[in-house]
């Protein structure tokens, strides 16, 4: 397996920025992430430096290629979960592999995507759930509903096997962005792919069924959330990182409460601009390489005993 010193997830503002920092204090950096949304041809001209106005395409090109001149290694790849080995170092899985990291960096901006069921809400808690890793036991030999269109569906369907054979994929609605691959092994695991949309949740004391748009009900005790790729809140519920609503909660040094993990930018929520996630990723960056620094030593004391 793959092994760096920082992981930064989130090619933006806030995870370029981290890696400017950590990159050139010479630590093993990669950047996981594709282009942000800002990276197009929206004119910018509320960032310091530039009198012109600068299209948010240009300016991020510009953060890549300064990373990359530290040494950062950039990749367009999708981070589907993140779990703790007993090492206290991180292993992220992606779409196209794994990583081991001694410390990440969350940058992941912020998600919008709700799946427009109208009371899901009464429902979480109640067999509505954002994290396998976390609710999956519950559900032991229950029928389960994965709720997402894309390859972070299909991993976390594939992740509850190993609670319930009785799986089922809802697209919601949503045109199928599931790789050739992961489709291979929904099909040999034998996991329905439907491509409805879920209205309506009922059940008495806790979730019962789901009914789609055409009327049809489908037994669910269990319902995870798992649309577009997974962001920094479904990181968070699988560390167990504290939030507020959907951002991550840091300290001034963006730590948060899991020591080898950071957040900057969007994720955390502050002021949503370029300049706050620019300053929030070089703190970061500095927290980070304070981190790789110090678990060097400790494992240098614990070698030399
Ligand atoms: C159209 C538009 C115009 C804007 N105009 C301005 C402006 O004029 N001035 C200003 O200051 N701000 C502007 N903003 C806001 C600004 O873009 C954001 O505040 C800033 O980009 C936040 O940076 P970030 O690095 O935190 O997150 P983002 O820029 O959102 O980057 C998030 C990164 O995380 C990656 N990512 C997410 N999930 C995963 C995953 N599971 N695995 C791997 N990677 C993942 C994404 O691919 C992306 O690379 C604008 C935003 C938009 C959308």
């Amino acid at each position: 397996m793959e092994s760096v010193d920082i992981l930064i997830i989130g090619q933006g503002p806030a995870g370029l920025s981290s890696a400017i920092y950590t990159a050139r204090a010479g630590m093993r950096t990669l950047i996981l992430g594709c282009a942000p949304k800002v990276a197009g041809d929206y004119e910018i001209d509320n960032y310091f430096g530039f009198t012109e106005t600068i299209t948010g395409k240009e300016l991020i090109e510009r953060g890549k290629a300064q990373a990359a001149k530290f040494g950062a290694d950039i990749r367009c790849d999708r981070v589907l979960g993140i779990h703790q080995n007993d090492t206290g170092a991180f292993v992220a899985k992606t779409e196209d592999e794994e990583i081991e990291a001694a410390s990440i960096i969350l940058a992941t901006g912020v998600s919008r995507i709700r799946p427009g069921i109208s009371n899901l809400g009464d429902y979480e808690g109640k067999g509505v759930s954002y994290c396998v890793s976390c609710d999956g036991f519950f559900m032991r030999g229950k029928p389960v509903l994965v709720v997402g269109e894309g390859n972070f569906a299909a991993n976390q369907a594939l992740e509850l096997l190993q609670y319930t054979p009785n799986v089922t994929i809802c697209s919601q609605g949503k045109e199928l962005a599931i790789s050739e691959d992961f489709l291979y092994r929904l099909e040999e695991n034998k996991i329905p792919v439907l491509e409805g949309k879920i209205v309506t949740l009922a059940g008495e004391i806790g979730l019962e069924t789901a009914q789609l748009e055409s009327g049809q009900q489908i037994d669910a005790q269990g319902l995870f959330i798992a649309m577009g790729q997974a962001s920094s809140s479904d990181f968070a519920y699988s560390l167990g990182l504290i939030r507020n609503g959907q951002f991550i909660e840091t300290d001034r040094e963006q730590r948060t409460n899991v020591p080898g993990i950071f957040a900057a930018g969007d994720c955390v929520g502050r002021f949503l601009q370029i300049s706050v996630a620019v300053g929030e990723g070089a703190l970061a960056g500095r927290a980070a390489i304070s981190h790789v620094k110090e678990r060097r030593r400790t494992l240098l004391d614990k070698e030399a005993k």
